[in-house]
């Protein structure tokens, strides 16, 4: 299947991602709320900042001012916003949850969806990150990079929908958490190193050749 063969390239190519990081289910989503439009290591920057206030836990970011906290995220951008989305989410663990995200995450894939897209500021990426990453369910996660990625290969066209990209890799690949785990991860190193929104550099990559996986990486080739 052509889905597996992209992942065996890119996994020999940049090898295990070992992603996403995080000490805990709270700070993996926690750092899903923040990556929004942002570097990781901004990301990075804004989350020792939490930990540092005692703020990686859902009864104390809850508790916390909103504009305090914006102080404290400053550097993953959009402050307010972001500050607002932690607010809302951390507020949600604690009134139906106990505060506990654990207990949340042992709901069922679906539901637990609906239930995040819901909470103010959650699309459809963060949403599924949370699902996959802090709760190891098959969801598969679309971001910018996955999208530019197949409409390159020639298998969805630009404009495809989160929902439809999604399904493209659910009904292909078996369901297993640490595939879609891994399988995104690698979507991202790729897009990120290689398969640059301007200039991609395609001599480098390993879906150019033998065969080409890649009708862009082909006709430049
Ligand atoms: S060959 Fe080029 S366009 Fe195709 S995936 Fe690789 S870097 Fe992107």
């Amino acid at each position: 299947m052509e889905l597996l063969e992209l992942y065996r390239r890119l996994r020999e190519h940049f090898g295990h991602r070992h992603w996403w990081p995080g000490d805990t289910p709270f700070e993996v989503a926690v750092g899903a709320i923040l990556t929004q439009a942002v570097a990781w290591r901004n990301v990075e920057q804004a989350v020792a900042a939490l930990r540092e206030a005692g703020l990686l836990d859902a009864p104390a970011l809850a508790a916390f001012p909103e504009e305090s906290l914006a102080r404290l995220i400053r550097p993953a951008r959009y402050p307010r916003q972001k500050a607002r989305k932690l607010i809302a989410f951390a507020d949600h663990l604690q009134r139906r949850h106990g505060g506990s995200i654990e207990r949340m995450l042992t709901g069922s894939s679906g539901e637990l969806r609906r239930e995040l897209l819901a909470l103010w500021g959650i699309g459809p990426e963060t949403a599924d990150s949370i699902l996959l990453y802090a709760g190891g369910h098959p969801v598969f996660v679309v971001d910018a990079y996955t999208r530019r990625i197949l409409h390159r290969l020639g298998w969805q066209p630009a404009e495809a929908p989160y929902d439809r990209l999604q399904a493209f890799f659910q009904e292909r690949l078996p369901q297993d958490p640490a595939l879609y785990n891994d399988y995104h991860a690698q979507l991202v190193a790729l897009g990120h190193r290689l398969c640059l929104a301007r200039s991609p550099r395609c001599d480098g990559c390993p879906l150019r050749r033998d065969p080409p996986l890649c009708r862009f990486g082909e006709a430049t080739g």
